[in-house]
């Protein structure tokens, strides 16, 4: 089933069911806390904290998420990708736990040819939190699964909370049985690294009202008056696994990427297991700067831009580590956009824009990539002569300030030679040189007034620390 297919028929589920169908929101997250969008839900914060009322009972969705917390993972595990789309059902006080284990079951096992995803009963496992007897119960009644297919987790992953006092409430998740060549029977409870069952669908019940606390120590003042529901599905993980391949790097919106980096690389994808983690990055992070400039973010070196930058440095890095010198860009982004134009039509009609910015990014790195890995390949040569394997945080700055290398491609391609960097040296250096400008700014701007106010200004809205946001909202993890 195609991924476009499986939008469709989750929206029509939902639809049916008296939920209003709302577009995906920007990448640019509507809450200011956050850099991206990165759940379903984020739009919708203001009626599930109840800071505004809800225009509609009921809602579904199909939101577009980027999680940059996710970066490392990508092309290493089957399921992390940098950008991907969360299909969501949401109750503003309207329908609770029952009614959505109810909605989520049907569409799940519904045979195809009437509507559903079709999925064989056998596979599915769930989980719920320590003490949440009435899920449990509401799991058994609703599909029949056996006892111990409905298995209780703990805080770290079956809690839900904004991180500060708030509405609060259990999980439950629904996880698919890829079967025992992916690691022992057991279930998600005993399968941490969640290989074999893959978590695929995130039902939060937010049904408490929580207290100030430290991270999941918390004290529940009691039951929300108007509980909700938030859930999240993500749609690659259930095309891989609808799709019959293996992970969601090969589903139909990401796979021409890789097959088209395979080519200009001049291998083949499954041969070796370095190079095919390679173009699961490349393919990865191709797609996701694709959607993110379609969404209007820019390259820079702070917040959004930063991370564009880093995505589109890392994927061009790795073809040439892949044996690519020329451009790659001109060559993959095609490939995506036309992968992904059919749910997302505005990436065809905007795209010599997307496309100028992208090519000018990777020629802007071309133009340092060479100069900046020899000065650091000669530097971690020096270092490990010497005996001491910390390249300092002098050298990491100039990568940064002269070749525009950020950072974590610093710490990369350092860790990839069994050197370290001097992470605090080199942050030492940032904020230095970020003051500097600001007195530069501020001397400029005076002329002998007062310019209190203007500091004020920088420190409120000023450059920020993109590390800053990269704490997800939900906890759910
Ligand atoms: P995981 O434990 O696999 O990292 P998660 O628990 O962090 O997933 P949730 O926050 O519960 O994920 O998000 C809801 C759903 O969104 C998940 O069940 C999954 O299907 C999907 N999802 C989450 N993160 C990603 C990602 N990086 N790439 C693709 N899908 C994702
Ligand atoms: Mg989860
Ligand atoms: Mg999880
Ligand atoms: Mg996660």
């Amino acid at each position: 089933m195609q991924t476009a297919e499986i939008r469709r028929r989750f929206l029509e589920h939902f639809e049916k069911r008296g939920h209003t169908v709302v577009p995906s929101a920007s990448l640019v997250s509507p809450d200011p806390s956050l850099l991206f969008t990165v759940a379903g839900m984020v739009p919708f914060i203001p009626y599930l904290t109840g800071r505004e009322p809800a225009p509609y009972p009921r809602a579904t969705s199909v939101q577009k998420c980027v999680r940059t917390l996710d970066i490392e993972e990508v092309g290493k595990t089957t399921r992390h990708g940098t950008f991907f789309q969360m299909n969501g059902n949401f109750s503003f006080g309207d329908y609770f736990k029952e009614g959505a284990i109810e909605a989520a079951w049907s569409l799940i096992t519904t045979p195809v040819d009437e509507g559903g995803l079709g999925i064989p009963t056998e596979k599915i496992w769930v989980t719920v939190y320590l003490d949440d007897d009435e899920a449990a119960e509401a799991w058994a009644r609703i599909s029949g699964l056996p006892e111990e297919r409905i298995q209780r987790l703990g805080k770290d992953s079956n809690y839900w909370s904004t991180g500060a006092a708030g509405p609060a409430g259990p999980c439950s998740e629904i996880f698919y049985d890829r079967g025992p060549e992916y690691g022992p029977d057991g279930g998600p409870l005993v399968d941490e690294a969640g290989d074999r069952f893959l978590e695929f669908w995130n039902l939060v019940f937010m049904q408490y009202e929580r207290g100030d606390g430290e991270g999941k120590e918390f004290p529940i003042l009691g039951e929300l008056p108007k509980k909700n529901i938030d859930t999240g599905m993500g749609m690659e993980r259930v095309a891989f696994l609808l799709q019959g391949v293996d992970n969601m790097y090969e589903i139909d919106e990401v796979a021409p990427v890789l097959h088209r980096a395979a080519e200009l690389a001049g291998i083949r994808y499954g041969a070796d297991h370095d190079a095919d983690v390679r173009l699961r990055v490349v393919a990865d992070h191709v797609r996701s700067a694709l959607m993110i400039i379609g969404d209007g973010v820019t390259p820079g070196n702070e917040g959004r831009g930063y991370i564009l930058r880093r995505l589109l440095r890392r994927a061009v890095r790795s073809m040439r580590l892949l044996g690519v010198d020329g451009a790659v860009l001109p060559t993959l982004l095609p490939v995506s956009r036309d992968a992904m134009s059919p749910s997302y039509p505005d990436l065809a009609t905007d795209f010599e824009r997307i496309s100028s910015v992208a090519y000018a990014e990777e020629e802007a790195f071309a133009r340092t990539l060479t100069a900046g890995t020899a000065l650091l390949d000669t530097a971690v040569t020096q270092l490990k002569q010497a005996g001491t394997p910390q390249l300092p945080g002098a050298q990491a700055f100039q990568l940064h300030d002269t070749y525009g290398f950020p950072i974590d491609l610093t710490l990369e391609m350092a860790a990839e030679q069994g050197v370290s960097v001097d992470e605090a040296g080199f942050r030492a250096l940032m904020t230095e040189q970020r003051d500097r400008a600001r007195a530069d700014a501020r001397a400029k701007r005076s002329g002998g007034v007062d310019v209190s106010r203007f500091s004020e200004l920088l420190a409120q809205h000023g450059p920020t620390d993109w590390r800053a946001y990269e704490t997800l909202r939900t906890e759910s993890r």
